[in-house]
């Protein structure tokens, strides 16, 4: 089969004679329609995991076996054992035997077939069309904020991050505050921003105010955190959206003296993410920068990673 194959020395390939997935216990095959690329994706090239195999984590394809055979799917990327004491507690997500789709240890949705658990798969509804359910994973990573922390209508939220992380998190919050303000670098992507209704802020007129219940940081960059500490109120929230490769030299001070809570957030609900999209709540084709054929995947990966854009699709089948 076709497939977008990261190899040891950080070296992508389009491969025409990749072996088709072989399934673990529980997996059925699925074939992929639509896969998103994701800064994930562009860290994994430049080393992150040290991962090796198949990209892509963000997909909806077509069962090709298993209890839904034949209906359009989307699939959360942990693969868990669901048998350790982690799992048996209710954080499979956590599991510390897991393998993850395209990221770690397991091929991911670059190609034209993929292995997945079936109970990772949720039944796509026929009103989504592909090109919105193919959004369903960044989505749910974004209703993961609300899972973890309680929002109040008068809460001054601010997002860090004008991308496609930062987008989607405003978007959700929005709805659940009415004051959420977005702060990125690009006049385009705030403006897109701004056409949906949520106020933007150029980070070059950002003064630090100590004024925020809660700063959620999407940037994916090292400053984003010191950022974040200067705009949180005391006994605010700063929740991590993205992560960031390496290490970091930080004062914690600040964060003992004004009793600032931080909060490391990952995978979301997929069940919240498909009915928001069916509800039209989220709005993401205007976030759609370019979109590739499975044989042009590494120049797709090539426009993600250096044109500025939003999301870039892989057109699979
Ligand atoms: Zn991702
Ligand atoms: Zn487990």
């Amino acid at each position: 089969m076709r497939a977008i194959v990261l190899s040891r020395n950080n070296e992508l390939s389009s491969r025409h004679d990749y072996p088709t997935p072989t399934m673990r216990d529980g997996e059925v095959l699925v074939r992929v329609l639509r896969a998103g690329i994701c800064e994930t994706d562009l860290q994994l090239i430049r080393g992150y995991m040290g991962f090796t195999g198949v990209l892509g984590h963000e997909f909806v394809g077509v069962a090709e076996s298993g209890p839904m055979q034949g209906r359009r799917v989307v699939g959360e990327i942990n693969c868990s054992c669901w048998t350790c004491s982690t799992c048996r507690a209710g954080r499979p997500s956590h599991c510390p035997n897991r393998s993850v789709l395209g990221i770690l240890n397991h091929d991911g949705a670059f190609a034209d077939l993929i292995a997945v658990p079936q109970r990772n798969l949720h039944a796509v509804p026929d009103a989504i069309p592909d090109e919105v359910a193919v959004f369903t994973e960044p989505v749910a990573a974004a209703f993961q904020i609300p899972a973890q922390i309680a929002i109040g209508m008068r809460d001054l939220v601010v997002v860090l991050g004008d991308g496609r992380l930062g987008n989607l998190c405003a978007q959700v919050l929005a709805r659940l505050s009415s004051s959420v303000v977005v702060i990125g670098k690009h006049a385009e992507k705030l403006a897109l921003l701004s056409g949906a209704g949520i106020a933007t802020k150029l980070l070059a007129d950002v003064e630090p105010d100590h004024n925020a219940d809660i700063v959620v940081d999407c940037t994916g960059s090292p400053t984003g955190l010191p950022m974040a500490l200067s705009l949180v109120r005391p006994r605010g929230t700063i929740v991590l959206k993205t992560t960031v490769a390496g290490e970091q030299t930080l004062a914690l001070a600040p964060i003992v003296i004004d009793e600032v809570t931080i909060v490391g957030s990952r995978c979301g609900p997929f069940d919240r993410a498909l009915a928001a999209l069916g509800a039209g709540e989220v709005s993401v084709l205007p976030l759609i920068s370019a979109r590739y054929g499975l044989s042009d995947g590494v120049a797709a990966i090539e426009h993600a990673r250096s044109r500025p854009s939003l999301k870039v699709l892989i057109d699979v089948q």
